[in-house]
């Protein structure tokens, strides 16, 4: 551990920072900095700002002393020296990367940053490519797909690296060149009286590189859109309202930056059987008299095979059958849903002349007499 330096007054020295001494190697301080990184990240420190501090702190010495020119200046001039290394205009004020992109590019978004929206973030003063753009698709199944889990080929169109200049968009293949007027930062700083303002570079338009000889086929963009297919599996259980997440499916990204994501929108189809509330399933069988009176064992088609359903003697017509374990598969494993099946007794429109005498003696037994006959007595049923 070295003495700290005491050329600026509140900044602690970037050996201090990342615990490392004057002559680390790379390597070391690439070490240091990550185990820092991963302590104090914002996204799991969100109830310590101190930890924001800290997280910024040890990004800012990282990038100094990971850059061998600018090591090299802080070294002989202190912080001042770092700062003022790799700038073009009058830079003097802050002049670091967002760390949390710094973190993304040496470590990936280990956090599951991943709902953006629309993929990479913004390219303002950052040195690593941006993130391809990700991009989202409707997804249809069937009742019994979504049941099973299935695999589906989707045929996509994005943006794919350019074919003539492979993503480097420029012509002759050399690749963008770091912007002059803001030595690649895509922000300049101007000096109005006591303040220093940034404002997005005029020549670069914020992006901190500049394309000399943009490449013919893709005007300089480095993608061409084009229609691929990519094989999705979907995992049994998924539900309308759902959103799979296919990692490295989206958009290509220019520069070497890391591909988007494919999200894909679940949407299951109505089904003509059977209505689905999260894991249960609702069914309505319709059944006979003598079915539902005497007592029957049906067999009926249900997402995956044929159901066995006993009905017991003396059902109801609109009473509820519950089938435990016959509905839907839970998206993360454990007990599936229930299958209900509501009874509807249906009376038949036509009758054999032997079922109509074997009916009116049915009647007879059951003490309700001659049908023609006007009789009163009866009572409404309760709702
Ligand atoms: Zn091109
Ligand atoms: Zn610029």
């Amino acid at each position: 551990m070295t003495a700290g330096r005491k050329d600026t007054l509140s900044k602690r020295d970037y050996y201090e920072v990342l615990g490392v001494s004057r002559e680390a190697t790379p390597d070391e301080i690439k070490k240091a900095y990550r185990k820092l990184a991963f302590k104090y990240h914002p996204d799991r420190n969100q109830d310590s700002p101190e930890a924001g501090e800290k997280f910024k702190e040890a990004a800012e010495a990282y990038e100094v002393l990971s850059d061998s020119e600018r090591r090299a200046q802080y070294d002989r001039f202190g912080h001042a020296g770092a700062q003022q290394a790799g700038f073009g205009q009058g830079g003097f004020q802050g002049g670091f990367s967002d760390p949390r992109d710094l973190f993304s590019n040496l470590f990936g978004d280990m956090f599951g940053d991943i709902f953006g929206g629309g993929g990479g973030r913004g390219r303002t003063a950052q040195r690593g490519p941006a993130k391809g753009n990700s991009l989202r698709v409707r997804l249809q199944l069937t009742l019994e797909e979504a049941a099973q889990g299935v695999q589906r080929t989707l045929e996509i169109r994005r943006h794919e690296l350019c074919s003539s200049c492979h993503g480097s968009r420029s012509a002759s293949g050399q690749g963008p060149e770091t912007c002059s007027t803001c030595g690649g930062m895509g922000e300049v700083a101007r000096s109005q009286g006591f303040f220093s303002i940034r404002t997005p570079c005029p020549r670069c338009h914020g992006e901190g590189v500049i394309i000399t000889d943009p490449c013919h086929t893709c005007g300089g963009t480095g993608l061409e859109a084009k229609k691929v297919e990519i094989s999705v599996d979907v995992p049994a259980g998924v539900d309308t309202g759902h959103r799979l997440r296919v990692p490295g499916e989206g958009d290509a990204a220019p520069g070497g930056g890391q591909r988007g994501d494919l999200f894909c929108d679940i949407e299951i189809l109505p089904h003509p059987h059977f209505q689905r509330r999260g894991d249960d399933l609702f069914a309505t069988l319709e059944l006979s008299f003598p079915e539902v009176a005497l007592g029957a064992t049906r067999e009926v088609p249900g997402l995956e095979g044929r159901v066995e359903v006993k009905i017991p003697a003396g059902t109801q017509s609109g009473q509820v059958l519950s089938l435990k374990g016959q509905g839907m598969p839970r998206l993360r494993g454990g007990r599936r849903g229930n299958l209900y099946i509501e009874i509807k007794v249906v009376t038949p429109k036509k009758l054999t002349s032997e079922q109509k005498e074997l009916l009116e003696k049915l009647a007879q037994s059951m003490g309700i007499g001659d049908l023609k006959a006007k009789r009163s007595g009866f009572f409404w049923g309760r709702k």
